[in-house]
């Protein structure tokens, strides 16, 4: 057994939190051993953003394919997926990665430890039969798919077994319609299969803008996904045909190949002694912590997923850099969980950045709405029906821009250089002030002039005061005539 002086920081988890906070905090000269159970990297890495937007490219080509023609190109054979191929290609970049991860730790002096830990007291952990003595540990453990509990669940495969699916299914549906649920619905339907997304609510993507939900649901529709609301499951069953039989609690029945629950992820906290030495779980089992990241036990701490604020990677590092600055450096290092940019790699993708219309009217009352929808200068000749929207929010006190939402092509790569703008506080005066990019979709953010008219409310509170159903049905009304001409002709 090691003595408890030996290590400076103990991390449990190399996954996107853990390995970033290993490092820096091995950069600032603290001694530092990671735990890792699975292969480096984490979620992110190994199951997670990386994998899935692999196959999210994979999945643009057939439609790419059939745009071509009114570009003139034109070619015999419909193009076919070797979903084969496809697997074992990703699997050897993701290889690379690991070996990527191992190597930046080794190259920071962290000491990367294989098998699974877990905590023996404030300042002991255990991997396999060794115990290893650190001033604080980090708990950076992340989370798992939950599969809600209906009959015949054990049919149902998470999002953990879709990238090594042994067959490509004819026909997938997927259970939940939040960001995990929603993109694999979009990605299944462009690799060619036939997709039915069940979303329990009135809408997928809870928490989103309302108009960028609306405007994704009816694009996503377009491209052929039988996407249902109101829509729960009541129980799997596999047929004397081999297939899985989905049964509705409304009535009816589904007959699919596989079955994805996308319906949310729990902390990974069970089996890891916490309880044992006193730090505080909140009821799913996530890790409380202070705004410096700390437990309730004074050398404990915990970031990422298993705190369950943001379930994002860049916010796992954030954190990751701004605890070991608070442990290890100056401590002026706050996050700001305000102006989180986020995209959803949907078919077209989403991409939001700060607060939806319905959060800045909750929080600053009066917000004057810029939004402009229109068909993308590709689709004018590819055949593709896909509209664009895009949708400012502006705090009219101040001018700042407050929210900015955009459902279109590469809508992530879009949004990026505007977090960069609206978090250094940017104004609606200096959108206008900005010069387009000619011709792109993006250039339309900073060329909307007038505001939405009907959707100023000058009392803080009036639209507060409608009743749900009424402000949901504002949402959906069409705000603006929608545009078909490239923004050069619109002003
Ligand atoms: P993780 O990356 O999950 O790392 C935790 C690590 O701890 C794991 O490697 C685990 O094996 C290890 N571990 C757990 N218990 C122990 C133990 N007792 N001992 C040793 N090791 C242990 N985010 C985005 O920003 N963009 C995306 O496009 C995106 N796509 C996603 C797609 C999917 C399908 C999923 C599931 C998630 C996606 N995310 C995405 C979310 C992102 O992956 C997570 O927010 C991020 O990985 C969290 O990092 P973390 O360090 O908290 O945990
Ligand atoms: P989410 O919390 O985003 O969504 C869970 C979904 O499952 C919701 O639609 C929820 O419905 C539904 N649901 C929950 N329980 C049930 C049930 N019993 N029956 C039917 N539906 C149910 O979780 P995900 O698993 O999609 O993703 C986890 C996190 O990973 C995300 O929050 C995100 O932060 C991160 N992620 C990020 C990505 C990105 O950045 N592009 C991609 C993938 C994941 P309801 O809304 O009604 O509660």
């Amino acid at each position: 057994m090691s003595s408890a002086g030996d290590l400076d920081l103990f991390v449990i988890g190399a996954g996107s939190g853990g390995v970033r906070a290993a490092r820096m905090a091995a950069r600032r000269g603290a001694r530092v051993a990671i735990a890792e159970v699975a292969p480096l990297g984490g979620t992110c890495v190994n199951l997670g953003c990386i994998p899935k937007k692999l196959y999210s490219y994979a999945s643009h080509y057939l439609e790419s394919f059939e745009e071509s023609h009114g570009y003139g190109w034109h070619g015999g054979i419909r193009p076919v997926l070797d979903w084969p191929m496809l697997k074992k290609n990703r699997a050897v970049e993701i290889a690379r990665l690991n070996a990527v991860y191992g190597d930046l730790l080794a190259g920071a002096g962290v000491t990367v430890l294989r098998g699974r830990a877990h905590v023996v007291s404030e300042n002991l952990v255990q991997v396999g039969s060794k115990v290893y003595g650190a001033k604080k540990i980090l708990i950076a453990t992340g989370g798992h798919p939950v599969i809600p509990k209906v009959p015949g669940a054990e049919f149902a495969i998470s999002s953990n077994e879709i990238f090594d699916l042994p067959a490509f299914p004819a026909h997938l549906v997927v259970v939940g319609a939040g960001y995990i649920a929603t993109e694999f619905a979009s990605i299944f339907r462009g690799l060619g299969a036939t997709v039915t997304q069940l979303c329990r609510g009135e809408q997928l993507l809870r928490g989103f803008d309302e108009d960028a939900r609306h405007f994704v649901a009816a694009e996503m529709r377009k491209k052929g996904i039988d996407l249902r609301t109101g829509a729960d499951v009541e129980g799997v069953e596999r047929g004397a045909d081999g297939r899985l039989h989905v049964a509705l609690r409304t009535g009816g029945e589904i007959v699919a190949d596989t079955v994805l629950c996308a319906t949310g992820r729990a902390p990974n906290t069970q089996g890891l002694g916490l309880e044992g030495v006193g730090v505080r779980l909140a009821p799913n089992g996530a890790v409380i912590v202070d705004t410096h990241y700390r437990s309730n036990v004074e050398s404990i701490y915990a970031i990422g997923d298993v705190i369950d604020r943001v379930h994002l990677t860049p916010v796992a590092l954030a954190e990751a850099m701004t605890l070991v600055d608070h442990l290890y450096g100056e401590g002026k290092r706050v996050l700001d969980y305000d102006l989180i940019p986020t995209a959803v790699f949907t078919h077209p993708s989403v991409g939001t950045i700060g607060l939806s219309e319905a959060q800045a009217r909750a929080r600053f009352g009066s917000v004057r709405v810029f939004r402009s929808e229109f068909k993308a200068l590709k689709h004018t000749l590819s055949g593709s029906t896909e509209r664009t929207l895009v949708k400012l929010v502006v705090d009219a006190a101040t001018d700042r821009v407050v929210g900015l939402h955009m459902v279109g092509a590469d809508a992530g790569e879009a949004i990026q250089g505007f977090a960069v703008a609206m978090t250094a506080g940017a104004t609606k005066a200096q959108f206008d002030a900005t010069l387009g990019v000619h011709p792109t979709a993006a250039e339309e953010f900073v060329a909307m002039r007038e505001p939405v008219a009907r959707r100023i409310v000058p009392s803080t509170r009036r639209h507060w005061r409608l009743p749900a159903e009424k402000v949901q049905r504002r949402a959906r009304t069409p705000l603006r005539a929608a545009r078909t001409a490239p923004a050069c002709l619109a002003e």
